[in-house]
C-alpha cells in the first residue's frame, strides 16, 4: 500500500495548491494521504469533496521547541472542528506572525532591509516561514541558494532561528489528542541529536501522550531506517511514513516515493484502517 502522511501545499511552504497536490497523489497511486502544512489546516477548506481511490486523512505539522531545539510534531486524523485544536492553531499562527517580525528585525540588524516585505512576496498571502525569507535572500543576491540562506542566517543557532514563541510540546500533543488524533514525532533524524538525546526526547514525548514516530521520512540511509525502526520498537510506538514533500523537483522528498516501513514496525494507519 502506498501511504504518504507528511507533505506540504502552498498554504505553508510548499509550492503546489491543495488540488494539484491531490492530483499528484492520484497520479502516484497513493492510497492514504495526509497533508501536513506547518501550523495550519487551511488546505482542508479547499478540498471538500471526497477523492476517488484516495483516503485523505487530516493532518498538520506543529512547530514546537524541546530543550531549545526546534522540533516538529505531526498530528494525524484529527477532528478539524475541535475548538481547542482551532484555538491552538490560532495561537501558532499569531506566534508565526510575531516571529516573522523578529526575523525581519534580526536580518535588518545584519544590514538587510525590508526582508519581511520580501518574504511576503514569496508567501503570497499564505503564512510566512523561514523558506520565504530564504527565497528573498537569494533574490536580493545576499546568498547564492536556499541552503546557504539557512546555513548563514536562518538555520539552527543563526540570527533568524527564533523559536521560543511556539507552544510547548505538551500543549501541541494535547491539542492533537483532544481532537481525537495521533501525535507523531516528525523526521527524527533531522534534529542531529545523539541517540541518548533522541531517547530523552522520545521519553518526554511519550510521557506527554505522543504515540508514533516517522520511521521513514523522505530519503534516508538504510542505517538511519534501521536505527529509527529500532527506537520505534524499543518505545513501543506506532510507525509513520512520509515524504515531507514540498515541491516537484526535490527528489529527496518526492511525494509517495518514500521507502516502505520495515515489516516489523506497526503502521500508524492500522489505527484507522483496521
Ligand atoms: P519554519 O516553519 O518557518 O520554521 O520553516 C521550517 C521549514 O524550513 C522546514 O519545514 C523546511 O521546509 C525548511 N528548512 C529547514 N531547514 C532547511 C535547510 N537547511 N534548507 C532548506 N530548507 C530548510
Ligand atoms: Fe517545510
Ligand atoms: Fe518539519
Ligand atoms: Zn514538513
Amino acid at each position: 500500500m502506498n501511504v504518504d502522511l507528511h507533505c506540504h501545499t502552498n498554504l505553508s511552504d510548499g509550492s503546489l495548491p491543495p488540488k494539484e497536490l491531490i492530483q499528484l497523489a492520484i497520479d502516484r497511486k497513493i492510497d492514504i494521504l495526509a497533508i501536513t502544512d506547518h501550523d495550519n489546516i487551511d488546505c482542508y477548506r479547499e478540498i471538500s469533496e471526497p477523492v476517488e481511490n484516495l483516503t485523505l486523512i487530516t493532518g498538520v505539522e506543529f512547530s514546537t521547541v524541546w530543550r531549545n531545539i526546534g522540533v516538529h510534531i505531526v498530528g494525524l486524523n484529527m477532528d478539524l472542528s475541535n475548538t481547542e485544536l482551532l484555538k491552538g492553531i490560532e495561537f501558532q499562527s499569531t506566534a508565526r506572525e510575531k516571529r516573522a517580525e523578529l526575523i525581519d528585525q534580526r536580518l535588518y540588524n545584519l544590514g538587510f532591509k525590508g526582508c519581511l516585505d520580501g518574504a511576503k512576496r514569496f508567501s503570497r498571502g499564505s503564512q510566512v516561514g523561514r523558506p520565504h525569507f530564504a527565497q528573498h535572500l537569494v533574490d536580493i543576491g545576499a546568498v547564492s541558494n536556499i541552503q546557504q540562506a539557512f546555513k548563514r542566517y536562518l538555520g539552527a543557532g543563526k540570527a533568524g532561528d527564533i523559536k521560543q514563541q511556539w507552544a510547548s510540546l505538551g500543549d501541541v500533543i494535547s491539542w492533537i489528542r483532544g481532537a481525537g488524533g495521533v501525535a507523531v514525532l516528525a523526521h527524527p533524524t533531522k534534529y542531529k541529536m545523539t541517540r541518548t538525546k533522541l531517547c530523552l526526547l522520545l521519553e518526554d514525548f511519550i510521557a506527554l501522550g505522543g504515540e508514533a514516530m516517522e520511521v521513514i521520512s523522505g530519503t534516508q540511509t538504510a542505517s538511519e531506517t534501521q536505527s529509527m525502526a529500532r527506537l520505534c520498537k524499543q518505545y513501543n510506538l506506532l510507525a509513520s511514513r512520509g515524504s515531507d514533500f514540498h515541491s516537484p523537483g526535490q527528489p529527496w522528498a518526492a511525494l509517495g516515493m518514500a521507502s516502505e516501513l520495515p515489516i516489523d514496525c506497526k503502521p500508524v494507519w492500522s489505527r484507522w484502517t483496521e
